[in-house]
């Protein structure tokens, strides 16, 4: 990371103004004047704090490489007087009523989607995805699941009858960049919920949706340190879930890192949720819908870049179909509009980072030279800044690197089957076990197979389609625990007694 030591002053805020030096044109939905800050503080105990460790590092915009601001680099002395902050707050916001707490939530929701266009621009800058993404999806996302969860703060009782539900204490949470603000959501909304407290690490390369977020706390008159955000890297995230004031982890990020908690937490009574990586099968039947499959394949794996852990990045279609449906994805892929993630007619942005992309180039050069054919419609890519076309592998075996190993970029890897036992086992031929998708006309099939496939969320004739009520998260590599849905609730409380299971 690009660190810069707090030797000179940096006051003020950066001017973003659309159709200028930034070159963003055209103004997305109304914004012409845009701000962030040069430099980007810690929120701990409800206040803006310096780093101790006097460090900052610059983050992106991946579209351009130009730098958006300094955020300050939390050492270990910053993680403890995070959780230290969110130790003090938990006294007081246990003692809270749940339709107190239930208030402070739907307040920071409505707030959220009264600000919703200048998260939406943040977000895209920091990010790289598509402002129609970010306004149509993540934005209003997030906003619901501090809505849904607000509802549930003053109904712990009925969700958990006759288990006296308590909250566990300050959760330490980590969070990836993929969709910084929306995991921040998902995080944050059902363990306050709850009653805990948080201490939030974005990632490194997209925190400033999270720190804005701290705004609206502010704004919603969140007591101090009920969250806490503190930015930094690795180190800083390691540094949060080995202190020893935590009582539950919460981390969504790589299954390699994800491994690490394991053993960081490992011996200690702290609680663990992981939502890690993920490798979906993507069925299509010959008695699908095709034209309709052929916008969910296409929505499965170019969403967000393919910045997703429950990407529908294993295609596998029925050999009597393969060359129809592969010639009718040819032909969508080449209408896919790549570019400037400011412009609502945008369909895919920048990829997110410089090691982003070089991942995603050594896995594409794996598949070509393991003899696999690739296609890439024609598209001009901006010079500056990180980029990749839409990119579509045929001839692919599960032997192949690029059918077992995670890319999470715009790459779709295609095989084939012949009945649906073989296409089971193929979808489950991995290591993960996130999300999958089938497309089918017969209901008895999808029942059929929904009941075989090992992945946590199997959708049927739709794909990547989120909802705060409905569990989401893994099996084997892909984690443990959920979140949102009455089941995501579970991994925020302690029960005491009760008959019932928990
Ligand atoms: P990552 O490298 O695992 O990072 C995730 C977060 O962990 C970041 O905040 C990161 O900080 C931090 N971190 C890094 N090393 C750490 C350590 N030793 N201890 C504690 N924290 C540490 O993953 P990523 O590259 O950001 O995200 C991509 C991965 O996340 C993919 O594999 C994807 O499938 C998975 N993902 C899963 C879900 C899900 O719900 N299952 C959702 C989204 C993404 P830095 O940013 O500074 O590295
Ligand atoms: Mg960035």
């Amino acid at each position: 990371m690009a660190k810069t030591k707090n030797e000179t002053k940096v006051d003020g805020e950066r001017e973003l103004t659309f159709g200028g030096v930034w070159n963003y044109a055209p103004s997305p939905e109304g914004i012409d004047h845009f701000t962030i800050p040069k430099r980007c503080e810690l929120f701990v105990g409800g206040e803006w704090i310096k780093p101790k460790t006097g460090e900052y590092f610059a983050t992106v915009d991946p579209a351009t490489e130009a730098v958006l601001s300094e955020v300050a680099l939390a050492g270990d002395k910053d993680v403890d007087a995070a959780v230290k902050a969110a130790q003090k707050a938990f006294v007081g916001w246990r003692k809270l009523s749940g339709e107190d707490r239930a208030r402070y939530l739907f307040r920071i929701a409505r707030i959220l989607l009264e600000r919703q266009r200048e998260f939406a621009c943040l977000e895209t800058l920091d990010n790289g995805k598509p402002i129609k993404e970010t306004r149509d999806v993540d934005i209003p996302l997030a906003a619901q699941h501090f809505f849904y969860h607000a509802g549930w703060a003053d109904k712990l009782e009925l969700l958990f009858p006759g288990q006296s539900p308590e909250p566990l204490g300050v959760v330490g949470q980590v969070i990836p960049w993929n969709f910084p603000l929306l995991m921040a959501a998902w995080k944050i909304a059902p363990a306050l919920a709850a009653g805990n407290t948080v201490v939030l690490k974005p990632a490194e390369t997209s925190p400033l949706t999270a720190l804005r977020l701290c705004e609206v706390f502010q704004q919603a008159g969140l007591p101090p340190g009920v969250v806490n955000v503190i930015t930094g890297d690795g180190k800083t995230g390691a540094a949060l879930v080995r202190h020893p004031g935590l009582a539950k982890v919460a981390f969504t990020g790589s299954t390699e890192v994800g491994k690490e908690i394991q053993r960081a937490v490992a011996g200690r009574s702290v609680e663990l949720t992981l939502e890690l990586g993920g490798k979906a099968a993507h069925l299509v039947f010959e008695d699908a819908a095709l034209d309709q499959a052929v916008e969910g394949v296409v929505r499965g794996i170019f969403f967000n870049q393919g910045h997703v852990c429950c990407a529908g990045s294993r295609l596998l279609v029925q050999e009597s179909v393969h060359e129809l449906f592969v010639d009718k994805l040819r032909r969508r892929m080449a209408r896919i509009r790549v570019g400037n993630p400011m412009d609502k007619n945008t369909d895919m942005g920048a990829i997110h980072s410089a090691a982003q992309l070089a991942r995603i180039r050594e896995l594409v050069g794996d598949g070509q030279a393991s003899g696999c054919e690739l296609y890439q419609p024609k598209c001009e890519l901006p010079k500056k800044g990180y980029w990749f076309a839409p990119s579509m592998f045929t001839g692919v075996t599960m032997s192949h690197r690029i059918a077992r190993e995670e890319i999470f970029g715009p790459v779709l890897s295609v095989l084939t089957f012949r009945t649906p036992e073989e296409a089971v086992e193929k979808a489950n031929n991995t290591a993960y076990g996130l999300s999958a998708g089938i497309w089918t006309d017969k209901g008895a099939r999808i029942l059929w197979l929904a009941e075989r496939m090992k992945a946590g969320v199997v959708w049927n004739n739709t794909f990547n389609r989120f909802d705060a009520a409905s569990p989401f998260g893994g099996f084997k590599e892909s984690g443990f625990g959920r979140e949102g849905g009455r089941q995501g609730m579970r991994g925020y409380v302690r029960l005491q007694g009760g008959l019932l299971p928990g």
